[in-house]
């Protein structure tokens, strides 16, 4: 081990009171402290923070950290302010006193890590402080914001490019957790980091467990999911407009949960605190837009339950990753429905995009759909997407603990094929489903599709199987649905093999039984019985030093670290800080409150 290599150990252990490198944190941290670039993609919760935190300690100068957001810098900066690193964030929230104080204090090298927003740093007089200090690196967070195909395009970040210019000899650091090729090619291309070493980690999450279902009694079946696995838990319950989130947040409360509302059309100050209770109190659920959730760091946030379907696998994968970041096990669920992708097919083609965009969105959405309809692993298909190699059977989703039923509908297939084909391609799915079961109504009559061949020959099927048989072949890319008139099905030239039997279509039947209750609830089923009461005290304890400091419980300590500290019971200075996530600085600052809270129960 060099020099550089045992500070940079001494700092994780000392500041952040942990005692092994993960994934290839040590390896990055290398190349930045050798004053090289690097770009890190790395999933939500493998711990990228440190990645740039700890060479910002080890070499000389201040790092400058880019951030999208302010709420995640004030997060960020308070936790390190709670392991007694000199941070400081400079943004629209302060006024110019405070702006002034922090500037004083940079001049002065007294702040190892210094957030600022992209717009914040290209000004003239930021970049002028900058000219006029040692910098020890540069760190741009969330750098997928480059990207205009993302999610969470920022036209200031593709500004940053010139940084490179205007400090050559400043290594940088760029950071994500989106995965996909494409955005990543843009990464590098937009901020210039042709010669940056480039680290991938694997983008599983094995402690996050996948449920997608049919949307069908969403209301209820939420309300189940939440009372059987995470009663007490923190939770994110996204939608897709705001009216739907103001509607599930009056269900759940009304269903005795402490739930609140997030999205844009809100008063800013009410969302503003909405958020803040979230990240600050324990067991809340938030029902919100994608509007919330970057920057959101709540590391024991034990599930995130979609109502909706998001735009494409990514999304997903960046939603549902928001759950689980303390590694403890989490639970991504949700319902889908062909809803969903009629009406986020609309979305696309109304919009003013140009035509490639929208076929890429197109191509985006169907990735997404494939992973809702499929029959095999969930995490397996996800890696695929992003190019990775996953188990064939992970263990750990809906599909591999209860494999779907499966039926040979390779006949019905074809009826309902041949019976869209034979009506010429105009009619929408109730007018054939009339026809193969054989319904001689007012309309049926009127075009006299009762003389088709195909009609009243699907009677042996209900009509509820019909509609999943035909929402399938429209998943699954055999039947095109115009979403721009009146949803009329044609023929994909993909059916072709089935229309002619050479190839057989299994299918899901209908709707699988709810959510088995496999887990039992909230955080503490990974505490031991006898210790559970010293845990819940343990969280009173952190709940009030937390609000007495003004920063959220888990900047404290994260539940882990209660966990570690209700099992072990640690009696003296010197036990506690053997536990992971206890550090010198927090030591010092609540060694007393907890050894005394755990002598009270030896
Ligand atoms: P990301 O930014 O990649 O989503 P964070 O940097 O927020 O992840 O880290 C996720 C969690 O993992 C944090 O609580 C962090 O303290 C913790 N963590 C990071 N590195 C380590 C490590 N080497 N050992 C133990 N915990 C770690
Ligand atoms: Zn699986």
């Amino acid at each position: 081990m060099d020099l550089s290599q045992s500070q940079a150990k001494k700092q994780l252990e000392k500041v952040f009171g942990y005692s092994e490198f993960r994934l290839e944190q040590e390896e990055i941290i290398d190349t930045l402290v050798a004053g090289d670039d690097a770009l890190v993609l790395m999933p939500t919760g493998g711990g990228k923070s440190l990645c740039y935190q700890i060479p910002a300690l080890v070499r000389e100068g201040t790092a400058v950290v880019v951030s999208p957001l302010i709420a995640l810098m004030q997060d960020q900066v308070a936790a390190l302010k709670q392991n007694g690193v000199k941070a400081e964030f400079v943004n629209s929230s302060l006024d110019g006193q405070e702006v002034y104080r922090i500037e004083s204090a940079v001049l002065a090298g007294q702040v190892d890590l210094l957030y600022l927003s992209p717009e914040r740093l290209l000004q003239d007089r930021t970049l002028n402080l900058l000219h006029e200090v040692k910098l020890s690196l540069f760190a741009i967070d969330e750098a997928h914001c480059v990207s205009r195909w993302g999610h969470d395009f920022r036209p200031e970040y593709q500004q940053l490019f010139h940084l490179s210019r205007e400090f050559p000899n400043v290594p940088r650091i760029a950071l994500t957790a989106t995965a996909d090729e494409r955005t990543r090619q843009e990464i590098i291309a937009q901020l210039a980091l042709e010669n940056a070493k480039v680290f991938i980690s694997s983008f599983d999450r094995p402690n996050i467990h996948y449920t997608i279902s049919e949307k069908q009694n969403a209301k209820q079946r939420l309300i189940d999911f939440i009372k059987h696995q995470h009663s007490g838990d923190s939770g994110i319950v996204y939608c897709l407009s705001r009216k739907r989130v103001e509607e599930f947040a009056e269900t759940l409360q009304s269903a005795g949960f402490n739930a609140l509302a997030y999205h844009a059309g809100m008063n800013a100050e009410v969302r503003k605190n909405n958020q803040d209770e979230f990240i600050h109190e324990e067991g809340i659920i938030m029902v919100a837009t994608i509007a919330f959730g970057m920057g959101i760091d709540k590391p024991n946030v034990r599930f995130v339950a979609h109502m909706d379907m998001p735009k494409s696998v990514e999304a997903y994968y960046q939603q549902t990753g928001r759950a689980g970041r303390d590694g403890l096990p989490a639970n991504a669920w949700m319902l889908h429905g062909l809803q969903d992708v009629i009406q986020m097919s609309q979305w696309i083609n109304q919009s003013d995009a140009p035509e490639n965009i929208k076929r890429v969105e197109h191509e985006k959405l169907s990735a997404l759909v494939g992973l809702c309809e499929t029959i095999s692993c969930r995490r397996e298909k996800i890696l695929a997407y992003f190019g990775e190699q996953g188990q064939e059977k992970c263990g750990n989703c809906d599909n591999c603990q209860i494999p779907p039923v499966t039926w040979d509908a390779t006949e019905a297939a074809q009826k309902a094929l041949s019976a869209i084909a034979r009506t010429g391609h105009r009619f929408g799915t109730a007018h054939i489903i009339d026809i193969l079961a054989g319904s001689e109504n007012e309309k049926v009559l009127s075009y006299g599709h009762q003389k088709l061949p195909v009609f009243g020959l699907g009677k042996d099927i209900t009509k509820v199987t019909w509609r999943s048989v035909i929402r399938q072949l429209i998943m699954l890319n055999f039947v095109r649905i115009d979403v721009e008139n009146y949803n009329v099905l044609s023929l994909r030239e993909e059916c072709r093999p089935i229309l002619k039997g050479e190839q057989k279509l299994y299918l899901r039947q209908a709707l699988k039984k709810a959510d088995k209750k496999k887990k039992q609830s909230a955080t503490n089923q990974f505490v031991a019985e006898d210790d559970k009461d010293l845990f819940e005290h343990l969280k009173s304890v952190r709940l009030e030093l937390a609000h007495e400091n003004g920063v959220p419980p888990y900047a404290v300590f994260h539940d882990k670290t209660l966990i570690a500290m209700a099992e072990i019971k640690p009696q003296n200075e010197d036990e506690l800080l053997e536990i992971s996530g206890v550090g010198q600085y927090k030591l010092e600052k609540y060694a007393d409150y907890f050894l005394e809270a755990i002598s009270e129960y030896v």
